[in-house]
């Protein structure tokens, strides 16, 4: 065990097998090296810095059905809302005063926003601060809406592969395809994108096999962003009644990532704040540099509901910006409020 953590923290490789072999056999003290390992790392090329990103979820309508998402079509206890391109702008506008010079852009697949919509928002966001990166996170459109996107100005765009096995993608998402999915990653990273992918970890039969490919994906598509956070279930779906996904296992495979990726953007999820009270400073200390404060309006936060027992469903903007930065502070780090464009991309295609 101990040649492959000194192999990947090395190399930065490490074959499926192996990394089937250490997830089987990973132990309390190898996690600790793990860790330190992946710490290390992601201060070698980013320093002590953590990015924030301002989060707002935008709607909540979806017309997917997933097994595991609270505001899955067929969930008809969720209350719905949309917030309109004026009430967006006011939450850039005040998440530009809190300092956020990336916005987030996120809702479940709501076709009432057209590709004209969303290309006027994307202009007047761009135009009213022009330094600032526009993040999407609006799941999977056409190529034609993509392009129009980005040759409007949004910068980045967020979509989790979910997971790497077929089979179990399958089950999970009735209305969607697996290989729609890798389409539209590649696709946008042909556009030009910074792309960010990702998945849950201890989803209902997922295998530790699953989660070797799931590194496997992400070391062939080398994205720019990584999302990773446990599976939570929510009880108005089908996977009401499975478990979460461990906390461990999931700081095991943000380590594992910024290992093998090391130059990646690695999100300190919401997921895991909700499965523990420190799980974000945790993640922090696995490898993670970004974390992605929510600044929705408090009025509709709570029905943003993915999993359940969501944190700050009662926060104001202004909270959740705070809080972030103690908590941030509290490991030992510092906030960047910076862009933070991916190291990949800066060397590769500047804007
Ligand atoms: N519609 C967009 C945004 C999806 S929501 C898209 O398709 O990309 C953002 C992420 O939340 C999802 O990609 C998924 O990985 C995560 N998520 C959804 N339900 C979850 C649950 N029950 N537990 C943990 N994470 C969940």
């Amino acid at each position: 065990m101990h040649h492959l953590l000194e192999k990947v923290y090395q190399t930065n490789d490490l074959t499926k097998e192996e990394i089937i072999y250490l997830l089987e056999n990973i132990t309390q003290a190898d996690r600790e090296i793990l860790y330190n390992n992946a710490l290390k790392t992601k201060q070698m090329y980013y320093g002590n810095k953590v990015y924030l990103r301002g989060l707002i979820e935008f709607s909540n309508i979806c017309r997917q059905d997933c097994l595991y998402c609270g505001i899955r079509v067929s969930n008809a206890k969720v209350e719905r809302y949309r917030l309109t391109p004026e009430e967006i702008l006011a939450c850039c506008d005040q998440a530009y005063k809190l300092g956020y010079q990336t916005f987030v852009l996120q809702s479940g697949e709501d076709p009432w926003y057209t590709d004209k919509i969303l290309v006027e928002l994307v202009q007047k966001i761009k135009k009213t601060y022009p330094e600032v990166a526009i993040t999407l996170s609006i799941g999977e459109r056409g190529v034609e809406t993509y392009q129009a996107l980005f040759a409007c100005g949004a910068d980045r765009f967020l979509m989790r592969h979910e997971t790497a096995s077929k089979e179990l993608y399958e089950t999970l998402h009735p209305t969607m395809r697996f290989e729609d999915r890798r389409a539209c990653l590649n696709t946008l990273k042909g556009i030009g994108y910074q792309v960010g992918a990702g998945f849950m970890v201890g989803l209902p039969g997922q295998t530790l096999a699953n989660l070797a490919e799931d590194l496997g994906y992400l070391m062939d598509l080398r994205p720019d962003m990584i999302g990773i956070g446990p599976f939570i279930p929510h009880s108005e779906t089908p996977l009401g009644m499975e478990k979460c996904g461990t906390l461990e296992d999931t700081l095991v495979m943000v380590a594992l990532t910024r290992l093998l990726i090391p130059g990646g953007l690695i999100p300190a999820t919401t997921a895991l704040g909700t499965l523990h009270p420190e799980g974000r400073e945790l993640a922090l200390k696995a490898g993670a540099n970004v974390v992605m404060p929510i600044i929705t309006p408090t009025s509709v936060r709570k029905q943003y509901a993915l999993y359940e027992n969501k944190i700050c469903g009662d926060d104001h903007p202004e909270d959740c910006r705070y809080c972030i930065e103690r908590r941030i502070q509290s490991v030992g780090f510092e906030v960047d409020l910076g862009r933070g464009d991916s190291l990949q991309f800066k060397s590769g295609k500047p804007k």
